[in-house]
C-alpha cells in the first residue's frame, strides 16, 4: 500500500538544517532530488562495509534509503559509522547521489545519500530476532518485543491496510447516512454463546459489569430511539478458547437498520463489500450469489462454503447401499467428492489421506476411494463389493473422467458432511484451487433459528435470541420448532465467515415467546432483558442488521488465515499479553477495594 510523503513542505521552507530531525522520509526521494542537501532520520536496518565504501539501509515507516560513506574523502566519518550497532536512531546530512548500481525493486533505489555528518539520536540493544520481512523469531518472542515486530514491513502493512479498510467503511457508511454512535463498554451479560469478560465494581460491591460480546441490545435500543442508520467500528469482548482466527478482544463492524426488509439489509452491505473490494483490491464485483443454509450444508458440508472451486457433494445412498457392504448399509449418509485428476495417487498417499480423516479433528472411521483409471478402468477399496458396472455408476453420478479420483465418506449425516468438508479443502488446497488473490463472496441465508442440543437437552438460539422467525414459520414455533427458519444472514468470503446479521424480533410477546423457548423463566427474562423488551413497548420499529470481524475480513483482503499480525497488540493463544505481561495479579489492597476475597498469599 502507498503512502504519501509526509508533508515538510512548512520545513522545507524554513530550512534550518541545524534544528529540523529530517527533511525527508525513507521511503521519499528519487532521481530528480539529486544534489540536494537533505537530513533523513530513521534506524539503521543493515550496514555493509565493502573496503573503501560503507552503506547503510536507513529504514522509517516509509521505506528504505541507502546511505554511503567513503572512507577515503571522510575517515573520521567512517570510524564513527563502525560503532553503530543494528537498530541504532540515526540522524545523517548529505547530498542525494545518483547510485551506480541501482535497485530497481525498491523506490528509492536510483539514489543514495553521501552522508556528511552523523548523529547517534539513540542507540540500541541487539534486537532478539531479525526486522526483516522473513524473521527468524518466533511466535511468542516476537509479541514479546511486539514494538520491534511492529517495525517490519509485513507487520506494518496489515496495520496500513486495516486502518484504509476502516477509513473506507466510514467513506461509505456515512455516504448512506449511516451514523456512527458509541455504545458503552462496561454493560451486563448479553448472552450470545460465549462467555463473558466481568469488571467488579468498587461502587456496588459484589456486583459485576459484563464487557460486551456486541453492542447487539445497545443498537436495537438506537433503532427504537429513531437512528435508523447506525454503525460503529467498535471492540467486542468474548471468552472463549482461542485459535488462530480468534481473539479474546477483537472489532467488529457493527450495524443496524431500521425501516428494513433483509433484502434492505444484504444489498446496503453487499454495497459495502463491493465498495472495499473495489476501493482497496481494485476488484470490480458481481452481485454476490446466495445460497441457503439447507444447500450449503448439503453442497459443501459447511455454512461458509469456499466456492472458489466446486468438488461439490454427490449423495450416493441410493446407488451404494443393499450390496452388502456394511458400512455403507449402516450409514445415514455416503456422500464423496470428485478430486479431478488425483487417479495417479500412490497407495502411500491414499492412506495419508485416510490418517488425514481419521484425526479426531476430521472425525471421519475411514475413506473409501475409487480410482479412475486413465484406461477406463477402476481400482477402489470396496473392489470386493462392487464391480466395475457399480464403480461406472458412481462415477456418472460425480460425473468423473479417466484420470479422477473418487473420494467418499460415511455415517452419521450431519457429522459425515462435517468431515467431507474438511477433506474437500484439503484437496483445494492440494489442487491448487484457494488462490488467495481469487475473491469469491456470497451470501448464505435462512438459517435455522433455533439449534437442539442433545446434552443440554435443550434448543439455543442459532445466531441469538433476538433473531426473527421468518413469519411464515412462527406457526411451526410450538409444533416443531427446529423447523423454523430465521430471517438470518451471512455474508462469507472464500470460506470465512467475515460478518452476520439478522432481522430483529421487535415485538415484546414474540421476544418474550422466544426467551421461553430457549428456556428463560418469565423472571429471568424480565431481569435479563426486561429493558429491551420495555422498549419494545414504545413504539420499536422493524429493525435487523449486521455485524462484521473487521480483523478477520482484513486478513482475507491480505490473503491471510491468522488474525494476530492485523492487531497491533494481539493476545497468545493462553489470552495472554506477553509484552505487558497480562493478566496479572493485583494487590491486595486493590481486592479489598473492590470488596473481593482475600485469599492468603502461599509463600
Ligand atoms: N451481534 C451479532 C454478532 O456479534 C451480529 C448481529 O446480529 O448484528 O454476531
Amino acid at each position: 500500500m502507498g503512502c504519501k510523503p509526509l508533508n515538510f513542505y512548512y520545513f522545507r521552507r524554513n530550512f534550518n538544517l541545524n534544528i529540523m530531525l529530517r527533511t525527508h522520509t525513507c521511503g521519499e526521494l528519487r532521481l530528480s532530488d539529486k544534489g540536494k542537501n537533505v537530513i533523513l532520520s530513521g534506524w539503521m536496518q543493515r550496514s555493509r562495509d565493502l573496503g573503501g565504501m560503507t552503506f547503510i539501509d536507513l529504514r522509517d515507516r516509509y521505506g528504505i534509503t541507502q546511505l554511503a560513506f567513503n572512507m577515503e574523502s571522510d575517515a573520521s566519518l567512517c570510524e564513527e559509522e563502525r560503532t553503530l550497532g543494528r537498530e541504532y536512531v540515526i540522524q545523517v546530512a548529505g547530498i542525494v547521489e545518483e547510485r551506480s548500481n541501482k535497485n530497481p525493486k525498491m523506490p528509492t533505489g536510483d539514489i543514495e545519500i553521501i552522508v556528511k555528518k552523523l548523529t547517534v539520536l539513540n542507540t540500541s540493544k541487539l534486537p532478539p530476532f531479525t526486522i526483516e520481512d522473513e524473521t527468524d523469531g518466533g511466535e511468542e518472542l516476537r509479541m514479546k518485543y511486539r514494538y520491534l515486530d511492529l517495525r517490519r514491513n509485513p507487520v506494518r502493512r496489515n496495520l496500513e491496510l486495516r486502518h484504509r479498510m476502516s477509513i473506507e467503511t466510514r467513506k461509505y457508511l456515512d455516504s448512506v447516512n449511516f451514523i456512527e454512535i458509541e455504545t458503552p463498554y462496561l454493560i451486563k451479560s448479553t448472552p450470545e454463546g460465549a462467555r463473558d469478560f466481568v469488571v467488579p465494581s468498587r461502587m456496588n460491591q459484589g456486583q459485576f459489569y459484563a464487557l460486551p460480546q456486541s453492542p447487539q441490545t445497545f443498537k436495537q435500543l438506537l433503532m427504537v430511539a429513531g437512528y435508523d442508520r447506525y454503525y460503529q467500528i467498535v471492540k467486542c469482548f468474548r471468552d472463549e478458547d482461542l485459535r488462530a482466527d480468534r481473539q479474546p478482544e477483537f472489532t467488529q463492524i457493527d450495524c443496524e437498520m431500521a425501516f428494513v426488509t433483509q433484502e434492505d439489509i444484504l444489498n446496503t452491505f453487499e454495497g459495502l463489500a463491493k465498495h472495499l473490494f473495489k476501493v482497496i483490491k481494485g476488484m470490480d464485483m458481481e452481485d454476490f450469489p446466495r445460497m441457503s443454509y439447507d444447500e450449503a450444508m448439503k453442497t459443501y458440508g459447511s455454512d461458509k462454503p469456499d466456492i472458489r472451486f466446486g468438488m461439490k457433494f454427490v449423495e450416493l445412498n441410493g446407488l451404494v447401499q443393499g450390496s452388502g457392504f456394511q458400512v455403507f448399509d449402516d450409514a445415514e449418509l455416503v456422500v464423496g467428492i470428485n478430486a479431478e485428476g488425483c487417479g495417479e495417487y500412490t497407495r502411500k498417499q491414499l492412506d495419508e489421506l485416510t490418517e488425514f480423516v481419521k484425526r479426531p479433528q476430521v472425525g471421519a472411521k475411514g475413506l473409501v476411494y475409487v480410482k479412475y483409471n486413465e484406461d477406463g478402468s477402476f481400482k477402489s477399496s470396496v473392489d470386493k463389493f462392487f464391480d466395475s458396472n457399480a464403480l461406472q455408476r458412481w462415477a456418472e453420478a460425480f460425473g468423473a473422467k479417466p484420470g479422477d479420483l473418487m473420494l467418499i465418506l460415511a455415517g452419521a449425516a450431519h457429522a459425515t458432511r462435517s468431515s467431507l468438508n474438511v477433506l474437500r479443502l484439503e484437496m483445494g488446497k492440494r489442487l491448487g484451487l484457494r488462490d488467495p488473490e481469487d475473491f469469491k463472496p456470497l451470501w448464505v441465508v435462512d438459517f435455522p433459528l433455533l439449534e437442539w442440543d442433545e446434552e443440554t437437552r435443550r434448543y439455543y438460539a442459532m445466531h441469538h435470541p433476538f433473531t426473527s422467525p421468518k413469519p411464515e414459520d412462527i406457526a411451526l414455533l410450538d409444533s416443531d420448532p427446529g423447523k423454523v427458519r430465521a430471517n438470518a444472514y451471512d455474508m462469507v468470503i472464500n470460506g470465512v465467515e467475515i460478518g452476520g446479521g439478522s432481522i430483529r424480533i421487535h415485538n415484546r410477546d414474540l421476544q418474550k415467546r422466544m426467551f421461553s423457548i430457549l428456556g428463560f423463566s418469565d423472571e429471568e427474562a424480565q431481569s435479563q432483558f426486561g429493558f429491551l423488551m420495555n422498549a419494545f413497548e414504545y413504539g420499536a420499529p422493524p429493525h435487523g442488521g449486521i455485524a462484521y470481524g473487521f480483523d478477520r475480513w482484513t486478513a482475507v483482503f491480505a490473503g491471510q488465515e491468522s488474525i494476530r499480525d492485523f492487531i497491533a497488540f494481539p493476545k497468545n493463544n493462553a489470552g495472554r499479553d506477553m509484552m505487558i505481561d497480562s493478566p496479572s495479579e493485583i494487590s491486595q489492597d486493590q481486592l479489598k477495594e473492590l470488596g473481593l476475597q482475600i485469599r492468603p498469599v502461599n509463600k
